[in-house]
């Protein structure tokens, strides 16, 4: 096994210098202006989108990265540059990572290039896991998932706060509760696709830092999805919920 070390090799020193050069560039000169005006740097984000740091490939790359480093090296930069526009950058990425955990390979396919769009035209994510009850206690969240078989849709009900890009996202990835008798053991995720109809932004928050990201309430009325937004599909779903239920009836851990 190799021996645990935090020294960059070569290659990672390159890619730290270019992300170095980019936040000393393109971030410091514009975080003052964007943090005042607390609102999303497109313009920077666009700069990033045209350099291919804002990009799954970049974000892929680092994350797996075999030594481990490629992230807390590629933040520590971003975040050094400023830290909203940090987080408008890498936010993206908390929602891209909820596909590439849970999703199928179409849905990954499908949804992260549309969470990223591109140089030309370049779009944010959004991940609602949060909610104003829920934060780290997760098995507290009430945003409901209920399936209409008829139509073969999911309907989500709730609130989820705290969420980076909340309302302003191309794609919003969900968490909400299908069985609420399961606990944390009940949840699933789904897509919301663009411009779907009940979902919309509650209060954006005003923060104390990190003010050039935008995070906002998500309000989700009756939002309709179509059966193939659920992440990892129908089957995979059924399967986890029966192996729960059976836990939970031989009353071993939930
Ligand atoms: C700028 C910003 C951006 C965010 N973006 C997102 C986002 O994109 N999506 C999203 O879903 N959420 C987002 N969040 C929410 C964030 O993930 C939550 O704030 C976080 O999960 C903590 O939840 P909470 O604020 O309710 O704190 P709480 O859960 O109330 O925790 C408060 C404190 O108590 C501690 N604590 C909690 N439970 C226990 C326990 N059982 N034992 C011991 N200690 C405990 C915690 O460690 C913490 O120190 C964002 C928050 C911020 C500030």
């Amino acid at each position: 096994m190799a021996e645990f070390t935090l020294e960059l090799n070569d290659d990672q020193k390159q890619v730290r210098d270019w992300i170095h050069g980019f936040a000393a560039d393109v971030m410091r000169p514009a975080a003052a202006e964007w943090d005042e005006r607390e609102e999303t740097p497109w313009p920077v984000i666009q700069e990033a989108a045209k350099l291919g740091i804002y990009s799954l490939d970049f974000y892929a790359q680092q994350f797996f990265d075999p030594t481990g480093l490629g992230i807390p090296m590629a933040m520590e930069e971003l975040f050094w540059g400023d830290a909203g526009i940090g987080l408008s950058i890498a936010g993206t990425g908390l929602a891209a990572v909820g596909v590439l955990a849970n999703g199928t390979e179409e849905q990954i396919g499908t949804w992260i290039p549309q969470m990223y769009g591109d140089a030309s035209d370049v779009k944010v994510a959004a991940f609602c896991s949060s909610e104003p009850d829920a934060g780290s206690d997760v098995s507290a969240m009430r945003t409901r998932a209920v399936y209409d078989e008829a139509k073969d849709e999911w309907v989500l009900n709730g609130t989820k706060t705290w969420a980076t890009n909340g309302g302003i996202a191309n794609v919003h990835v969900v968490v909400a509760l299908v069985d609420p008798e399961l606990g944390s053991k009940g949840h699933a995720s789904f897509i919301v696709p663009p411009a779907t109809e009940g979902l919309s932004q509650g209060q954006k928050f005003k923060k104390h830092g990190i003010r050039a990201s935008h995070t906002a309430e998500v309000v989700l009325e009756n939002v309709r999805v179509p059966g193939h937004c659920l992440l990892g599909g129908k089957e995979k779903l059924d399967e986890r919920l029966a192996r729960a239920r059976e836990r939970a009836r031989k009353g071993g851990e939930r």
